[in-house]
């Protein structure tokens, strides 16, 4: 009994040591899409194969993936039979991988929301997806789908490592000052505090700065996440600050679908004086708001920006208010501000949306490059503006190798 025990374990420690030069997939499982990526560990960078993604969940489910080594895509429609969730889409891939001959050691887990308890990646087990669980409610969108894929792999392979990755990690350098609501002290030390999301990609942006700004890199940079779900983060010399986000990932400015920070008051209002209940109202703020609720035609950026909709425009104004207000609560907090970074579907993409926010900083001393932001960068600046901006590609998925590779080694 006693040495079966130990040689399972002496097989296992064997495994995770060769696994920095194993195959890892990479789990990125959004509101309506799953991505995910293969990379391979060997010579100290994590380096990607195979990757791609299933769009239109909970709709029409599109798998589109490529391999860099040869070029080949592979494109298909989800069969109706399979149905579209995360638990299907997740079942999809895993056979696809398995028909196509792609094998992997281990899997790393984009997880939105690791509370108080995580700065770090962690290698999951029953203990750690307990935990998870009780963060549910604080990342609706997001943390079930991160959760089930996990159960879900665990069910068909419960030997398989698995790492959570977290997009709270990031901001646990943030002061406790920082962090804090003005509420009494032990809903604080209970956990009602400021978090901060999108770190996985934040993360990124502090590691690739330099390569474009030493200066900013050493300095106070703005990073704006312009995506779905959109967030801003102050670095100080690549250090998270402080970021527009709070407790929940519903918090600071405007997005697609969800409304940023909004009075307390107006949800009592809401709660009592309309006679709206708590699934409503988490509807509304989540899924009903941001740039779909003020323009009541799309959250989706690309459609608004086609549109000649007068509230398509209101929409897009009031995103882009929002943004420059934020920009001057950030800067006053780093206490100056050498550069701004642009990042995500929006801010890599949308050329006009990041004209509309920077032609608002001209009192920070932003000097826009019209031709350069047309181009998308890197630098979209003049030479003598005083703050440089950049758009800077996010890579949420190398951050999540980096990260699961580094505690697989560290966990042989
Ligand atoms: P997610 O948070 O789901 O990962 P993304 O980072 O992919 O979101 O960003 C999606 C947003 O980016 C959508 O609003 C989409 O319209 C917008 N977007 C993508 N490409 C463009 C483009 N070329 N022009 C304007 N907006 C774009």
């Amino acid at each position: 009994m006693k040495s079966a025990k130990s040689s399972g374990y002496c097989a296992r420690r064997k495994v995770w040591a060769e696994l920095v030069a194993g195959t890892l997939l990479v789990l990125n499982a959004g509101s309506s899409s799953l991505k995910f990526a293969l990379y391979g560990g060997a010579g100290g960078m994590p380096q990607v194969g195979y990757a791609g993604q299933i769009e239109g969940l909970h709709d029409l489910p599109r798998f589109v993936a490529r391999d860099p080594a040869t070029s080949v895509t592979v494109e298909a429609v989800l069969p109706a039979a399979n149905g579209a969730g995360h638990a299907q889409a997740i079942d999809w891939l895993l056979a696809h991988l398995r028909e196509a001959g792609r094998a992997f050691d281990a899997v790393g887990h984009r997880v939105v929301h690791g509370g108080m308890h995580y700065a770090d990646a962690v290698r999951i087990d029953a203990d750690v997806l307990a935990v998870l669980d009780t963060l549910v409610p604080l990342a609706p969108l997001h943390q079930p789908h991160n959760l089930a894929a996990i159960r879900e792999i665990a069910a068909l392979d419960p030997t398989l490592p698995q790492v959570a990755c977290f997009d709270t990690a990031f901001h646990r350098s943030n002061a406790d000052l920082v962090q804090r609501y003005a509420l009494p002290d032990a809903l604080h030390q209970q956990g009602i505090r400021r978090y901060g999301f999108h770190g996985l990609s934040y993360a990124h942006i502090a590691t690739v700065l330099a390569d474009h700004d030493v200066g900013a890199a050493a300095g106070k940079t703005i990073v704006l996440h312009l995506g779905n779900g959109s967030s801003m983060c102050a670095l100080d010399r690549g250090i998270s600050v402080t970021t527009s986000m709070g407790f929940s990932a519903v918090d600071g400015i405007p997005m697609a679908t969800r409304c940023g920070s909004i009075d307390p008051g107006v949800i009592l209002h809401l709660l009592t004086a309309r006679g709206m209940d708590v699934a409503a109202v988490e509807r509304l703020i989540y899924r009903e708001s941001g740039l779909l609720g003020v323009s009541g035609l799309s959250g989706d950026m690309r459609v608004l920006s086609a549109s000649g909709d007068p509230r398509a425009q209101l929409a897009i104004e009031l995103y882009a208010y929002r943004i420059v207000r934020e920009i001057g609560s950030l800067t006053a907090a780093l206490g100056g501000l050498d550069a701004l970074v642009f990042t995500a579907g929006i801010g890599e993409n949308a050329a006009s949306v990041r004209a509309r926010i920077l032609s608002q900083l001209a009192w920070l001393g932003v000097r826009l490059d019209d031709a350069a932001n047309d181009r998308h960068g890197p630098r979209i600046t003049a030479a003598n503006s005083r703050v440089a901006a950049y758009v800077i590609r996010t890579n949420e998925e190398l951050v999540i190798a980096q990260q699961a590779f580094a505690v697989l080694a560290r966990t042989a």
